[in-house]
């Protein structure tokens, strides 16, 4: 079976956050499967072409973007045991500081550039003659390429019998353009309707993925149902339900090869379960970049926080109870960046409290690592959460989630019974400060308890949310 996979974001080459981490990770347990994978993706001049060893391939091509002839080249690099790595390049598209946009918000020209990269990707497949049974796109930036195999390339016979699985990684994140820029797409009116890629007198590229793929899956089983509500479908729900017999949920897993504080290559000093007492360096380590106080036996407990900073991340809650947090033994470690209320708001809290909580506005991935590494708890109350790579990630540096039960949070943190020595972290219900700072406070009365925490913290590392399991429903998918 071959599966191609168009994701505008992939690590290690270009990453805002868990699409990525997930785009980068599932086709290498594709491959081992025995699938013939390849990705494509958006050739940003911020990939570092020399450390990834991508090179140009022969085979330049023009798309329509907008009535305008407009060319790209293509280059290649692989990424695993044998996975080609394809990038479409535009420089008038993607030779920019940022992924989709930057401190003024999203790039005006997103809509031309992702319909470049749409249409790109499957002239791409001609140029270098590879046909794919199925064409597994990613999110709203990439919902164009069902649209395109279901219309304009429907008659090609290269094109023909080439099925779409469209992945939702949020539904918050639609790419919903005005009626004006329709003309863009190059789509016929005839698709402008409410049962195609219409929405509310706009269009709605993320409504095309759902609409014309023949399947659709999204990144938990929790979310899989919410989005079929008005309060997480963001208006695609009605959608959502009558196309609920392709709809499937399957939850990320992480790459372990990546996240292992085994092996993590970022990390000074390496541990895992039987070696666990070494996670304390890690916590020295971060309490001294952070310029946080430093108790002698680094008693006081380290929450870590690593998120966009966005409402759906939990941020209003966090809002509301963070002078009452700081009256708590505790330090906590921030590192994000997203709204500037929010920017502002951490800000102003830290200059308060400079040796409890210490502030990292900016994206760096070296930083992320140490904090899953040094804290103790990992902080993480969405308000919604499609699946959620951060509490995954922290369960195997041993870094005790605090969660919010909600979407993939929901499916993959169970609240800990000491009697029963089951869970692996701290969850709460409803959707409140209160709730929140009661389940903080539970978290840090258990760490008080070394030995029930030690119970804790090993069920958190043997928690097993590898690719192994997700990657062999999605092939299931795959053959139906
Ligand atoms: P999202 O909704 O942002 O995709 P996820 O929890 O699914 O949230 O994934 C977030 C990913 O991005 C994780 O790998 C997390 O470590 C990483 N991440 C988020 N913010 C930052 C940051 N400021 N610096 C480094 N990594 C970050």
């Amino acid at each position: 079976m071959k599966v191609l996979f168009v994701s505008p974001e992939v690590a290690p080459f270009a990453k805002t956050g868990g699409l990525a981490d997930v785009t980068g990770a599932m086709p290498k347990e594709l491959d081992k499967l025995g699938v013939e994978v390849k990705i494509m993706m958006p050739g940003y001049s911020i990939i570092d072409k020399n450390k990834f060893k991508i090179k140009k391939i022969k085979g330049d091509f023009s798309v329509y973007v907008g009535g305008k002839s407009k060319s790209g080249t293509i280059s290649k690099c692989k990424i695993g045991r044998k996975i080609e790595v394809i990038f479409v390049n535009n420089k008038e598209y993607f030779d920019r500081d940022g992924l989709y946009g930057d401190k003024n918000g999203d790039y005006p020209d997103n809509l031309q550039r992702f319909t470049f990269f749409c249409k790109g990707i499957l002239e791409v497949l001609k140029v270098i003659g590879w046909k794919p049974d199925i064409i597994h796109c990613h999110d709203w930036q990439v919902g164009l390429v069902p649209a395109y195999l279901k219309t304009i390339y429907r008659s090609d016979t290269f094109y023909q019998n080439i099925s779409s699985v469209f992945t939702i990684h949020n539904m918050a994140h639609q790419g919903n353009f005005t009626t004006d820029l329709y003309y863009i797409i190059g789509l016929g009116w005839e698709e402008f309707v409410f049962d195609k890629i219409e929405f509310h007198g706009k269009f709605s590229l993320i409504k095309a993925g759902i609409v014309y793929s023949n399947i659709i899956t999204t990144v938990s089983e929790s979310y899989s149902r919410e989005i079929q509500t008005s309060e997480f479908g963001f208006g695609l729900e009605g959608v959502l339900k009558w196309r609920s017999d392709d709809l499937y949920g399957i939850v990320n897993g992480i790459d372990y090869n990546v996240w292992s504080p085994g092996k993590d290559g970022y990390i000074e000093h390496k541990y895992n379960l039987k070696t666990i007492k070494n996670k304390a360096a890690n916590k020295r380590k971060l309490l001294e970049i952070c310029g946080l106080a430093i108790d002698k036996d680094l008693e006081v407990p380290l929450i870590g926080f690593i998120s966009r900073l966005a409402e759906q991340k939990g941020l209003d809650l966090i809002e509301e109870c963070i002078e009452e947090l700081m009256g708590f033994e505790l330090q906590l470690v921030v590192l994000g960046t997203g709204e500037e209320k929010y920017e502002t708001m951490l800000k102003s809290i830290c200059e308060k409290y400079p040796k409890k909580i210490s502030l990292n506005l900016k994206f760096d991935e070296e930083l992320a690592h140490l904090i899953y590494a040094g804290s103790d708890m990992f902080l993480m109350p969405s308000k919604f959460e499609p699946c959620g790579l951060g509490q995954l990630i922290s369960l195997k540096y041993g870094t005790v989630p605090i969660v919010h039960k909600t979407g993939g949070l929901a499916d993959t943190i169970e609240e800990f019974d000491l009697d029963e020595n089951s869970g692996n972290g701290f969850v709460f219900e409803s959707y409140l400060s209160i709730e929140l700072i009661s389940t903080i406070e539970r978290a840090l009365s258990l760490y008080k308890d070394k030995k029930a925490w030690k119970t804790l913290v090993s069920n958190c590392m043997k928690s097993d949310f590898s690719w192994k399991a997700s990657g062999k429903k999605y092939i299931e998918l795959y053959e139906k």
